[in-house]
């Protein structure tokens, strides 16, 4: 029997970490892997923002904030819902944690007591699920297809309701898929929300710049459903900040007074230089990152065309974030070397083993019938990248 925790022995590990461990372990052993299975930006953080954490050094910003972060950087935030998504919030009604990641566990542990029903829709951000279970709560997965573009309908939302849903969460765009919701879409969403007493919905926009196709929507902006909404995001994605930890949430302000009152008990207030980094990313107009999403759009084109050479998967094109997410079930049976494939975990592995090509299994997204590919990486990797897929792929009969 182990001394550590159920809570602990029963929490999943990450699979894109553990998958970028892997590839990761066996580089060090010499091996030519090519990694797309981590979700960060390649690109180096944009010298106005190193610049605010290096003068936020020298202006000595180095003791304890309030919890919920600088008011100069609430303020921004709410300026920034207000500019990019047209969403009204004041200072108070936003928190800023260490990561998006501590954004979405504090909202959990702020609403959800154990055997609490929480819809997420699949495939879904890895970290959700497991999340949901640490708090207690009862994660109540909704399916959706390749052939819809993953996206839920009004209906699947109402027929997963019970006299036990408190909460839905979903990212939008979408990790893993890059599926990103029309304003009509949400509203009909929304309009089942309303409906529905005592039910709240974690809307996680942390991809909202990284949108090929249309203006991005958030769920927040309906009037029936302000109230019901925490709307998280961060700088991770959209300014490259992976290791700067930092995200925030617009929340009604009894929420955010709430997760603020959680996050006093084991973080306190996020790093002070992340913060005053931060600060300057969120006050930036949106056109200093272009280039990056100008960058994502093109290999989104490219590895796009290049899939589309490969026989046996079934893709679609995403409309935002920097993934694709394929189903590659038509090799389900087939064989190399006598070692028959049968899943997409078993699929995985054989691409790394074999084609020396990380990427992370759609088990570990509620899909066990594809594969997440991440192109936040330059088109020469790209490139050499599909090659091996499609390449190894040919050797499966
Ligand atoms: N939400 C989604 C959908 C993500 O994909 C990620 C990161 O991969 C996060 C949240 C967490 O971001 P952060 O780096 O701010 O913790």
């Amino acid at each position: 029997m182990s001394f550590l925790s159920n809570r602990v022995q029963n929490l999943a590990e990450s699979a894109t970490i553990a998958m970028a461990e892997k590839s990761r372990a066996l580089k060090a052993e010499g091996k030519d892997i090519i990694s797309l299975s981590l979700g960060e930006p390649d690109f180096n953080v944009p010298d106005f923002v190193k610049n605010a954490a290096k003068k936020g050094i020298d202006d000595n910003f180095s003791k304890y904030m309030p919890v919920p972060g600088y008011l100069d950087l609430r303020e921004a935030i709410a300026n920034k819902f207000d500019r990019d998504n047209g969403l009204n919030y004041n200072a108070n009604q936003i928190v800023v944690s260490t990561g998006a990641k501590q954004s979405l566990i504090n909202v959990i542990l702020a609403l959800v007591n154990p055997g609490d029903e929480v819809i997420i829709p699949a495939p879904y951000w890895v970290t959700y699920y497991e999340q949901v279970r640490m708090a207690g709560g009862i994660p109540v997965v909704i399916s959706t297809s390749i052939d819809d573009d993953f996206k839920m309908t009004a209906t699947q939302l109402k027929n997963a309701i019970t006299d036990k849903t408190k909460l839905m969460m979903f990212s939008n765009p979408c990790n893993p898929t890059g599926s990103s919701y029309t304003k009509d879409e949400l509203k009909s969403l929304a309009d089942v929300v309303a409906d529905t007493p005592n039910f709240y919905v974690i809307s996680d926009e942390i991809y909202e710049h990284i949108n090929f196709v249309r203006k991005h929507e958030s769920f927040a902006q309906f009037a029936n459903v302000y109230d019901r909404t925490i709307t998280v995001n961060g700088v991770s994605k959209a300014f490259a900040m992976t290791g700067y930890r930092l995200g925030y949430i617009g929340a009604p302000l009894e929420i955010a007074k709430a997760c603020s009152k959680l996050q006093g008990q084991y973080t306190s207030g996020t790093c002070s230089i992340g913060q005053r980094a931060a600060l300057a990313a969120v006050s930036a107009d949106p056109s200093e990152i272009k280039f990056m999403i100008d960058a994502f759009a093109e290999r989104r084109t490219l590895v796009h065309n290049l899939l589309k050479e490969i026989p046996g998967l079934k893709i679609n094109e995403p409309e935002g974030a920097f993934y694709f997410f394929f189903d590659i079930s038509s090799f389900f049976g087939k064989s190399y070397n006598g070692k028959t494939i049968n899943t997409a975990t078993e699929l995985s592995l054989f691409l790394l083993d074999e084609g020396l090509i990380a990427l992370v299994t759609g088990e570990a997204f509620g899909d066990d019938n594809c594969i997440r590919l991440s192109y936040a990486a330059s088109e020469e990797i790209l490139i050499e990248a599909l090659k091996r897929i499609k390449e190894t792929l040919a050797k499966l009969n």
